[in-house]
C-alpha cells in the first residue's frame, strides 16, 4: 500500500480522483501533516542514504524503523522487544528464556517467559511472588497447583489453552505426549523473573534435617539424597493418567473455579470477515482476576482498528504471520514497528494503536492487559456516537460521510 503524501495526493488532485478532499483538506499538509515534513517520501535522494556501518539481516526486519512513514512523529520509548534474542537458559529437560523490565523499560505491567518442556520435561515444583498466567502454543503439558483451602488442581493443557496460578500459589509443569510443550507466561509484574522463583529443594536443602525430621514426621534420614543443588528444570519420566494423578490429590476436594481455561475454545467476541478477536478474562476465565487477555486474528488485508485500552497497559506476544502497529500519544507522537512471532510488544494505558497485517496469512498475537476486566475504546464506535455536526465541524467531514463508518466496534475492519 503506497503512503499518502504530499507530492502522490497532488499527483491525485490533479487526475481529480480526490477532488473534493483535496478541496477542503489542506493540500500541502495531506497525509503529511509535519512541518518541516518527515520521511524519506518527502526527502531528497541525498536525505535518504544511509552508508555508515549496518547489519543488512536486522535492518531488513525494520522496513517501518529505517524508513517511517511520513505520518509518524516525535520520540517514544522502545515499544518492540522479541524472545527471539532473549538469552536462552537451557537443561536437561527443557528451556527458558525471558523478557522483563530490565531488558525492556516500557514494560512496567508485566514480564514474560518463553518456555519450552521436553516430553517428560519438569519445572520444578515453586512458587513465587507475582502471579502467572500461561499460554499454550505446542503440545501438551500438565500443570499442578494448589490452592489456600488445600485444594488441589491437575489438568492436562493443549495448544491454545491459559492456565493462571495467583501470587504463591504452588505449581509445577510437566511436558507430556510425544513431544512436550512449550509456552508463554506472563507475570503481573514487570519485575518477575522466572530465575528468581521459591523452589521446593532449594528451601529443603536449606532447613536442618532435624527440622524436617520434625516438620514431616518421618526420620531425619529420609533426606539423605535430596538434591543440593535447585533443579529447576530437569528431565523427569512420563506421568501416569491424568484421571489416576487426580484421584492421588482428590482428598482436599476441588478448587470453586478451573485454573486452565481454553481461548482458542471461546467464542470471539469480535468477528467480522477479517478477523476475530478472542476474550479471556475473570469474566469467562474466573481465576484469572488480575490478568486479561484477548487473542487477536487478523487476516491478509485487515486492519485491527484504531482503539485504546482505558485500565491498561497492552503486552503483546506476536505468534503468527507479520505486521505493523502505529502507536500515537500527545504530543504529537506516533510511531511505527514491525512485528514477527516471537517478537513482543508493549502500548502504554490509553495510546493510540492499530496494527495492520503485511503479510499473505494470517496474523495472530496476543494481547495481555495486568486488569481483571478487559476495556476498549473503539475509535470508529466514539465517532459515530457523537453529535454528527459535532464530529462533522471537527473533521470538515459531511455528516453523510460519516454515516458510513462502522459502528459497534467490529475490532477488525473492512467488517
Ligand atoms: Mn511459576
Ligand atoms: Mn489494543
Amino acid at each position: 500500500m503506497a503512503p499518502f503524501s504530499r507530492r502522490n495526493m497532488l499527483a491525485f488532485g490533479a487526475a481529480g480522483a480526490v477532488a473534493a478532499t483535496a478541496a477542503s483538506a489542506n493540500a500541502a499538509s495531506f497525509g503529511n501533516p509535519d512541518e518541516p515534513p518527515q520521511g524519506a517520501i518527502d526527502a531528497n535522494a541525498g536525505s535518504r542514504l544511509d552508508p555508515g556501518p549496518k547489519n543488512p539481516a536486522l535492518a531488513s526486519q525494520f522496513p517501518d524503523a529505517t524508513n517511517p512513514p511520513a505520518t509518524d512523529v516525535g520520540d517514544m520509548p522502545q515499544f518492540w522487544a522479541s524472545f527471539n534474542n532473549a538469552h536462552k537458559r537451557i537443561q536437561d529437560g527443557g528451556w527458558a528464556r525471558q523478557v522483563t523490565q530490565t531488558d525492556f523499560p516500557i514494560s512496567k505491567a508485566v514480564s514474560g517467559v518463553n518456555m519450552r518442556l521436553n516430553a517428560g520435561g519438569i519445572r520444578e515444583l515453586h512458587w513465587h511472588q507475582a502471579a502467572e498466567w500461561a499460554f499454550m502454543t505446542n503440545g501438551l503439558c500438565r500443570v499442578t497447583v494448589l490452592d489456600t483451602q488445600g485444594r488441589a488442581y491437575v489438568q492436562d493443557v493443549r495448544a491454545g489453552d491459559l492456565w493462571f496460578f495467583p501470587a504463591g500459589y504452588p505449581h509445577s509443569l510437566q511436558g507430556i505426549g510425544t513431544d512436550g510443550c512449550e509456552f508463554v507466561i506472563v507475570f503481573d509484574d514487570g519485575a518477575a523473573s522466572e530465575y528468581n522463583t521459591l523452589l521446593v529443594t532449594d528451601w529443603l536443602a536449606h532447613t536442618p534435617p532435624e527440622v524436617l525430621a520434625l516438620n514431616f514426621g518421618v526420620p531425619p534420614e529420609t533426606f539423605r539424597s535430596i538434591p543440593l543443588n535447585d533443579l529447576w528444570i530437569f528431565q523427569g519420566k512420563a506421568p501416569g493418567s491424568l484421571s489416576i494423578d487426580q484421584e492421588a490429590v482428590a482428598s482436599g476436594g476441588l478448587p470453586a473455579n478451573p485454573f486452565t481455561f481454553s481461548l482458542t475454545g471461546a467464542t470471539p467476541h469480535r468477528s467480522s470477515r477479517s478477523g476475530s478477536l478472542r476474550l479471556a478474562d475473570s469474566t469467562n476465565f474466573k481465576v484469572s482476576k488480575t490478568i486479561a487477555a484477548v487473542l487477536e486474528t487478523i487476516k491478509p488485508g485487515g486492519l485491527r482498528e484504531m482503539h485504546w485500552h482505558p485500565n491498561a497497559d497492552e503486552w503483546q506476544y506476536w505468534i503468527k504471520g507479520e505486521g505493523r502497529m502505529t502507536v500515537f500519544n500527545a504530543g504529537p507522537r506516533a510511531q511505527t514497528m514491525d512485528f514477527r512471532p516471537g517478537d513482543i510488544g508493549v502500548v502504554k494505558r490509553n495510546n493510540g494503536h492499530y496494527i495492520q497485517n503485511t503479510g499473505t496469512t494470517d496474523l495472530q498475537f496476543l494481547a495481555v492487559f495486568k486488569v481483571a476486566e478487559y476495556e476498549e475504546i473503539s475509535f470508529s464506535d466514539w465517532l459515530t456516537r457523537t453529535p454528527p455536526a459535532m464530529v462533522a465541524q471537527t473533521l470538515n467531514i459531511d455528516p453523510s460521510v460519516l454515516q458510513r463508518f462502522p459502528r459497534d466496534a467490529p475490532g477488525v475492519v473492512p467488517v
